[in-house]
């Protein structure tokens, strides 16, 4: 019997090395910046076009190649990082694996440009699919410039598999700020299409985080700093009150790297235990300095996981350093019960004596004076009113009352999370006796061959989910007007967000006006939407879209509805009176799928008088 056997040509084992290193554009981003900052780069730059379809280049002012490294540094297992296993152990750099450069240019076309400073000279190399199609000497500035064109040019699988040129970008962000946020000791420049995103000169962590996420985060940092034997902990969290629905401002950095770890995600989540609502998630810019040599970051080829020696004691150094600095800064309230009230005078008042109020009054006051929207201050980012707006509330009065009718139907959902969801007047239809609830999460009621136990949320959901996207189909949107328009602030990232999915949100009646770059002003509901949860629906909507990848107007409109449906029905727990209990039963039935809820679960089980006879068997 013959050999079989051989070894795979260079150019295809790069193929499927990069089938692992490069899943999308910002995969290359991450792999060419991380390169610059190993070179010692003090200035970055990061050009893309198209998503970074069409181009991805990096330009470093770092140490530079010779032309002998700049052609071997697209051979695979070709790096200056490390010489031997025992390197792994002990690892300052970013890369190691020599890994990305083969794979990038397996399936790219590549351009570099590089000089080392002590050159007068450089190297121009051209390499299409592995095969190097041109070297020549040039001249360019110190440092090395790397384009990567056409990505995925010869594989056009992975190329139809990319998402749309927005989705792609936003990965290709959170990348320039992970990178950059880990490096605030260096600049880092980005444009896409022509235009300049960012333009962070090097500067201190703090003033890093607030040039990527914009100025209003300045107020809702809190320092935290921890230094033990195992690790050495400096960094950010934001106070409980700016937490969200969606993360996306969560980050921890291990030794300069940006690594993701559910295990210390927890460990934080649980030091804010009782400060911030169930199910929202602080914001944190955590930086860990450990020895190198007690991690383990071989375990994944992009590197964003991470094994620790001693996880435990890491868990419990981070979340005492974190729960110091809530309560350090007086975030985390005290109760004390024993406390002698006389005791709470601050000492600077304790001797001075009490005197009359007095009323200032400003003679100047002018009540018609247009106010400007009252921003900044504490209080966070939600509920923030202005008054901007107010003489709507006239104009607004009569086609209120000629779109009565339209509302009634839907009236009685936007108080259903209170419990008594009917107005008065329809009080007279109430047939008792109908439905009842059990333990505030089912309804039960009779039909002819025995009875039905609905579970009320899934019903609900259901019922809020055609009725949304009824509304977004027919683009007839309800909506309803805020007398004090609600001011809410955005990161840029969520703002980005925001306008991508604008349309939508009209449809379903969010009347939004985009104020500033961090600001938008929401002028008008859809009216199930209560005015208190505001800032968290769209905190949900905003976190479900990003996770969700789509740039299908179809199931954009549908995620957007089960979010929302998600988010405002009516939860297991809530007490129902009868008439909502009946409206909903109603109401459910007369859904186009009364069956499953928009998230694929039962939402009632039957109960027939045989089944019911069979038990008293
Ligand atoms: P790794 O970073 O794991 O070593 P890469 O494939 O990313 O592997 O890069 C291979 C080698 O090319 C690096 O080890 C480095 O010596 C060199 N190199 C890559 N990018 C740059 C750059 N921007 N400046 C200087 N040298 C670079
Ligand atoms: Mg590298």
């Amino acid at each position: 019997m013959g050999n079989f056997i051989q070894l795979l040509p260079d150019h295809v084992a790069n193929q499927i090395a990069a089938g692992e290193v490069v899943q999308r554009p910002a995969s290359v981003v991450k792999e060419l910046m991380e390169n610059a900052v190993d070179a010692g780069a003090e200035e970055i730059k990061l050009i893309v076009k198209d998503g970074g379809k069409t181009l991805i280049q990096v330009v470093d002012n770092g140490m530079g190649m010779s032309p002998t490294d700049a052609r071997l540094s697209f051979e695979r297992h070709a790096t200056s990082k490390i010489r031997s296993a025992e390197d792994l152990f002990q690892l300052h750099t970013k890369g190691f694996r020599g890994e990305a450069l083969a794979s990038i240019a397996a399936i790219a076309h590549v351009d570099m440009q590089t000089r080392p400073e002590e050159e007068e000279l450089g190297t121009h190399l051209r390499i299409e699919g592995s095969r190097v199609v041109a070297q020549e000497v040039s001249v360019t500035p110190k440092g090395t410039s790397i384009a990567v064109k056409n990505l995925f040019y010869n594989i056009p699988a992975r190329r139809n598999f990319l998402k749309s040129n927005k989705v792609e970008f936003r990965h290709i962000t959170d990348e320039f700020h992970r990178v950059a946020l880990a490096h605030p000791g260096i600049s880092f420049y980005f444009y896409h299409n022509d235009s300049e995103l960012f333009h962070l000169n090097k500067t201190s962590q703090r003033k890093r985080i607030i040039n990527v996420f914009g100025h209003k985060t300045d107020e809702k940092l809190v320092p935290v700093q921890e230094e033990t034997e195992v690790v050495k902990i400096n960094g950010f969290i934001c106070k409980p009150e700016f937490s969200k629905k969606s993360r996306g401002e969560q980050f921890f950095f291990v030794n300069d790297r940006f690594i993701k770890s559910p295990y210390l995600h927890h460990a934080v989540q649980a030091a804010f235990e009782g400060l911030i609502k169930p199910e929202s998630y602080p914001g944190y810019f955590l930086y860990l300095d450990v020895d190198p040599t007690s991690i383990d970051i071989n375990i994944h080829p992009t590197k964003t996981e991470i094994k620790f020696d001693d996880e435990h004691t890491l868990y419990a150094i981070l979340k005492s350093a974190v729960k110091h600095s809530l309560g350090q800064f007086h975030l985390a309230p005290m109760l004390d019960f024993e406390k002698d009230q006389n005791l709470e005078t601050p000492y600077a008042y304790q001797n001075k004596e009490a005197h009359i109020p007095g009323i200032a009054v400003n003679p100047g006051f002018n009540p018609f004076q247009h106010e400007s929207r009252i921003s900044g201050g504490s209080g966070g980012g939600y509920g923030k009113r202005s008054t901007e707006g107010w003489e709507n509330m006239f104009v607004d009065l009569e086609s209120k009352s000629s779109r009565e009718e339209a509302f009634s139907s839907v009236h009685f959902e936007s108080e259903a999370v209170s419990g008594k969801i009917f107005p008065p007047a329809e009080e007279k239809q109430v047939n008792e006796g109908t439905t009842f609830q059990l333990r505030r999460k089912y309804i039960v009621t009779t039909i002819r061959s025995g009875m039905l136990i609905i579970d009320q949320q899934r019903a609900h959901q259901r019922v809020l989910y055609e009725k949304f996207l009824r509304n977004m189909t027919l683009k007839e949107s309800l909506s309803q007007q805020l007398l004090f328009p609600v001011s809410l602030q955005f990161t840029p990232a969520e703002m980005n967000v925001i306008q991508e999915l604008h349309n939508h949100l009209q449809t379903l009646g969010f009347v939004i006006e985009l104020a500033s770059e961090e600001d938008i002003n929401i002028k008008g509901l859809p009216p199930l939407v209560p005015e208190k949860q505001l800032g968290s629906v769209l905190d949900t909507l905003i976190a479900e879209y990003r996770q969700e990848n789509t740039s299908n107007s179809l199931s954009q409109s549908d995620m957007l509805a089960k979010a929302l449906c998600r988010s405002v029905s009516v939860n297991s727990g809530d007490v129902l009176d009868p008439l909502s209990q009946l409206a909903l039963v109603n109401d459910l039935f007369a859904c186009k799928e009364s069956m499953l809820s928009p998230f694929n679960k039962p939402i009632f089980i039957t109960l027939t008088e045989n089944e019911i006879d069979k038990k008293f068997n």
